[in-house]
């Protein structure tokens, strides 16, 4: 759910150049012999838009020579003439695409090259991502006709707030819910999408997880403005956390969102926060 601006190399020279760089042999003769199908199916790609998961992928047999030659670009992008294209995708973004949390260390495609191998090394297909996000992905990019993912560099998601979260004092134990809500200027469709590409990578879980830890973070100063202040200082100093948090991350990264559901929780600031766990060996225990 990071948006990222769109890659602007040139295709046609990449895949030229990858292709002059592989071993003869079948693969690189049948790729040899079409590569203005490629170059087609790249414009059917940027010409897409929202029908993106429509495309036909040019062949369905996984282990035709055809569907291995155009998949194993991927792996001869790490040739030596083409050795710097992978650490470039990967610095278009510290952060996972997906989660927009982790840290990316791996390379999604949007379409997956095992379905569309056409655009295993098309550059707008390719984003940064962390290894939880990419795993849970998988091959999967659409249901029921519908995009599954939201995409990196098509999708713009509003600056006001979509991402929403819920403190609860379960069993004695706090549990943050996140969601996703539908934002004022945010159409049906948009939402729609991004509840799938929540929902599908978990992201609730992932950013449940984290706010533990957050919380964590910050419990023993909750306790200290208690002690001077009372229940408002500790709303004070999550409100003031949270805006400052937004003002770095955006106010719909999951900590700053944390921040303001404390902040926004008067059983919170008035004591609830002693439920939080004193350390991660217990909370993890
Ligand atoms: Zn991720």
């Amino acid at each position: 759910m990071l948006s990222l601006a769109a890659p602007s190399l040139d295709d046609g020279v990449l895949l030229e150049t990858v292709i002059a760089s592989r071993n003869a042999g079948v693969g690189k003769s049948w790729l040899v012999d079409h590569v203005s199908e490629i170059a087609t199916a790249y414009v059917a790609y940027h010409a897409a838009g929202a029908g993106l998961v429509q495309l036909v992928p040019m062949v369905t047999d996984r282990t035709s020579v055809a569907h291995r030659a155009m998949e194993s670009n991927w792996a001869s992008l790490d040739n030596t003439s083409t050795a710097d294209v992978k650490p470039a995708i990967l610095k278009r973004s510290a952060r996972c695409v997906l989660c927009a949390d982790q840290q990316a260390g791996q390379i999604d495609h949007y379409l997956p090259k095992a379905v569309y191998p056409e655009f295993a090394i098309l550059q707008a297909n390719l984003a940064p991502a962390c290894g939880r996000c990419n795993h849970m992905k998988s091959d999967r990019y659409r249901q029921d006709g519908q995009p599954l993912f939201l995409h990196p560099y098509h999708h713009r998601l509003p600056t006001e707030r979509w991402l929403t979260a819920e403190v609860q004092l379960v069993d004695g134990v706090l549990v943050v819910d996140f969601a996703v809500i539908q934002s004022p200027t945010m159409s049906a469709e948009t939402y729609e999408l991004l509840a799938r590409h929540f929902s599908v990578l978990r992201l609730g879980d992932l950013y449940g997880d984290n706010a533990i830890s957050a919380m964590g973070e910050i419990k023993l100063t909750c306790q200290e403005e208690f002690t001077t202040g009372g229940a408002q200082a500790v709303q004070r100093y999550l409100e003031k956390l949270a805006r400052s948090v937004a003002g770095f991350r955006g106010v719909n990264h999951w900590r700053s969102t944390l921040m303001e559901a404390l902040g926004g929780s008067w059983s919170f600031c008035a004591g609830g926060f002693r439920y939080i766990p004193d350390s991660e060996g217990i909370a993890i225990d």
